[in-house]
């Protein structure tokens, strides 16, 4: 892989970087959305929440200040002519939607079928996580994921299935408690063999037909 595609997204969007407002101003924002909720962010409970939230937003962000390619960079390839799927499952990640900064919890599980490298097994969980820490829609979040293991170990197939929780759809407008997204980005032999979609699906426990799809 090249040079340039190694580089993060965080560090090309330099222009994104450079209209950053400074944290005083981040706090500032967060005193305005207290004043909105109908509170006296000068009373002490919430003194010090600008802060905390602005700290927080530091931890659920942390996303964009890392390349998720570059943790696939180093791979290994003795692996005994291995060559069927590995699959790593219930990956547990925290995200936001983009459209009401709402939590998203869930769980992803990935799968690929390598051609003659593989990766350490948690460096796709540091993938997910890359990710899940952004501002995402879960189908955004379920594509990058997968195509950003198919560009860089350009293997056979990559498949991931993202079951998701949404706080937006729990705690305010439709209030439904209980449901779960599902969505999933098969590629290659995922997508093309049946056999091998149904092997992984089987291997995750096949979320979509507990759904009732
Ligand atoms: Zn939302």
């Amino acid at each position: 892989m090249s040079e340039a595609s190694k580089i993060a997204p965080a560090v090309r969007d330099v222009s994104l970087r450079s209209l950053r407002p400074s944290r005083g101003e981040a706090e500032e924002a967060v005193r305005a959305l207290l004043r909105w909720a109908g509170d006296d962010p000068s009373r002490e409970g919430l003194r010090d929440t600008p802060q905390r939230v602005a700290r927080a937003f530091e931890d659920w962000f942390s996303g964009y200040t890392v390349d998720p390619e570059a943790f696939l960079l180093r791979t290994f390839e003795e692996v005994e002519g291995y060559d069927d799927m590995i699959v790593l499952r219930d990956i547990r990640f925290e995200s936001h939607c983009e459209h009401h900064l709402a939590p998203i919890i869930g769980r992803a599980h990935v799968g690929y079928l390598p051609t003659n490298k593989v990766v350490g097994i948690s460096k796709l969980a540091r993938v997910v996580e890359a990710y899940a820490r952004r501002l995402q829609v879960q189908e955004k979040l379920n594509a990058q994921i997968a195509h950003c293991i198919q560009n860089v170990l350009e293997p056979k197939g990559v498949a991931v299935v993202i079951e998701g929780a949404h706080q937006c759809m729990t705690t305010r407008g439709v209030h439904k408690h209980g449901v779960t997204m599902v969505t999933s980005t098969l590629l290659g032999e995922f997508r093309n063999n049946p056999l091998t979609r149904r092997e992984f699906l089987s291997v995750i426990g096949n979320p979509a037909v507990q759904n009732g799809a």
